[in-house]
């Protein structure tokens, strides 16, 4: 336990170290929030939660919107620090961590008030009950989000956004990994009234210690294994928890694909933010009679990546050494390096973390490469007879936060994909629904529970509550005290004109249920 808790990236227990995974430098240090102090913000938070709640979700979506706007002024900050942290490319940092954002934050202002209305519900049987009934959308109270570092800004606010929206205050544990991206998010959230929005820093002690505060909700992103740990420590309190875990995404190219076009959505899906991407393609199936055409579609367009320019660094240690550890094992077990490998590309001075884009043929089931999430730039190709061991291989070798299929028929693509167990499926396209906010957001078996994004995202920080009135007050309640024989004539009839088969039973009934109710109904009250 105490080896699993060891925050990767703390510099001591009282630090946390922001490092430039490009040069090995140590950038800066940046105090860990105090244990104790952790329970106190989450107290603070709840103190505040009723006063945010009750403010209406358009009020709500105007004070969030001072938080769009100052995302908008402090642009160039946040392109810089998220590049600079996570050894990723500007356009990357610009394109994956400030427009998700912007783009999140205008649907929620959008919707969030028409998603969040009362709705009307009992229409099919409520009359029947004699009951009024409507569903209001109620926030929690505090949520805990708890993020990873490899979009620290679209994966924070993808935890914690949907959550304000819904009237909820929120407590955010961003990654130790990134912790310079984690005190810019706390400036970004500053035009929220105080502790509407909490910033708290450190690794995986801080975070089970907000687990245990305990929040009224857990939004959770990050590792399988973490996971589990926070489920474990939820279940204590019966906290809920939204679990958006890891991915070992499959891209399945059919015979009739433009392998043009595959060749160059694969690579990009494969190799976008070096492959940290819970939904980047780790596994591609290809049909064998265009196997080999797609390969050196493939290899050409790989070669052709600029490394630096378009794929950046891995983001820290740990993480080089899953990659290379995979990579190893492979080779070991008859996988053939086809493009990049240990020692290709840009070498690695005094500490930085280049891992050159990487694919690999000849790859078996039992290669960790195709069984365990990577998380890095490297892609394994396997080729299979037809489209129907495509579908079997893409669920059975490792699970599918998101899965793809490409194909020039689009009817082909439904028929493959409807078979596909994934959170997601796509066409012809891989790896950019996340930044869908409009899209529920979330895994199947291993790859997590819950949905982030899209009016289930929202709903997923509120506790649905049924509002029911009896509309006539002066009546009883059939099914109230005393339970006499006119009671159980009327219960019976009640059932007869519902669900009897034949028309004459249920016209009995109806004349049953009218004579024995009334007598009933008199002394209920
Ligand atoms: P991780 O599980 O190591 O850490 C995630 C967060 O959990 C960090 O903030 C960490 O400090 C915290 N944590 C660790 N132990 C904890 C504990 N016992 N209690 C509470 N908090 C604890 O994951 P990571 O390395 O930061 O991120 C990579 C993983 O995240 C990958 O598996 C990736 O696929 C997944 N991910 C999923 C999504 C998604 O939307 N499904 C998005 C991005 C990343």
């Amino acid at each position: 336990m105490a080896q699993a808790m060891t925050s990767p990236n703390t510099a001591s227990s009282e630090t946390l170290k922001s490092f430039n995974p490009r040069t090995g430098e140590v950038l800066r240090e940046i105090p860990v929030t105090p244990l104790e102090e952790v329970p106190l913000a989450v107290e603070r938070a709840r103190k505040m939660a009723p006063e945010w709640g009750a403010i209406d979700p358009a009020g709500r979506a105007r004070m969030m919107r001072e938080v769009r706007y100052r995302i908008n002024d402090r642009i160039d900050d946040i392109i810089e620090t998220v590049s600079t942290e996570c050894g990723k490319p500007r356009t990357e940092a610009l394109a994956h961590d400030v427009l998700p954002v912007v783009m999140m934050l205008i649907y929620f202002e959008k919707i969030a008030a028409k998603a969040l209305r009362p709705q009307k519900a009992g229409r099919v049987m409520g009359p029947v009950a004699g009951l009024k009934s409507h569903i209001e959308w109620r926030p929690f109270g505090v949520v805990g989000a708890i993020t990873p570092w490899n979009y620290p800004m679209t994966n924070c606010f993808l935890a914690f956004a949907p959550a304000l929206f819904a009237g909820n205050t929120v407590v955010i544990k961003p990654s130790e990994v990134t912790p310079a991206c984690g005190e810019l998010l706390r400036e970004l959230l500053e035009p929220l009234p105080p502790s509407v929005a909490t910033v708290i820093q450190g690794g995986g002690e801080v975070g089970a210690a907000l687990v245990d505060a305990p929040c009224d909700k857990i939004s959770f992103i990050g590792s399988p294994a973490t996971g589990r740990r926070i489920c474990e420590a939820a279940a204590k309190h019966l906290t809920p928890v939204v679990m958006e875990l890891g991915g070992k995404d499959a891209a399945l190219v059919l015979s009739d694909a433009d392998l043009e076009r595959a060749a160059a959505g694969i690579a990009w899906g494969a190799f976008f933010n070096a492959g940290q991407t819970c939904c980047s393609i780790e596994r591609a199936y290809v049909v064998d009679s265009v196997a080999d055409e797609f390969q050196d579609k493939l290899l050409s367009r790989v070669a052709e990546i600029k490394q630096g320019d378009e794929v950046g660094t891995l983001t820290f240690k740990r993480q080089f050494e899953i990659v290379d550890r995979h990579v190893s094992d492979a080779v070991a077990k008859g996988a053939r390096i086809v493009a990049g490998g240990p020692g290709a590309g840009i070498s690695n001075d005094n500490g930085s973390l280049w891992y050159a884009p990487t694919v690999l043929d000849n790859v078996t089931p039992e290669m960790d490469v195709l069984k365990e999430e990577t998380f890095g730039p490297v892609l394994s190709i396997t080729r299979v007879q037809d489209d129907d061991e495509a579908v079997r291989r893409a669920n059975e070798d490792g699970v599918n936060l998101t899965a793809s299929v490409w194909t020039g028929d689009s009817k082909k693509a439904e028929r493959v994909g409807e078979k596909l167990r994934a959170g997601t499926v796509t066409s012809n396209l891989h790896g950019e629904t996340a930044a869908a906010p409009w899209g529920p957001w979330g895994g199947v078996g291993e790859s997590g529970y819950g949905r982030l994004n899209g009016e289930l995202g929202l709903r997923e920080f509120t506790v649905p509550t049924h509002v029911a009135s009896a509309p006539l007050l002066s009546l009883g309640r059939l099914w109230w005290y005393p339970y006499d024989e006119p009671t159980q004539a009327s219960l019976r009839g009640m059932v007869d004109v519902l669900s009897a088969r034949d028309v004459a039973t249920k016209v009995r009934a109806v004349r049953n249920v009218m004579t024995h109710s009334l007598a009933a109904m008199k002394k209920k009250f």
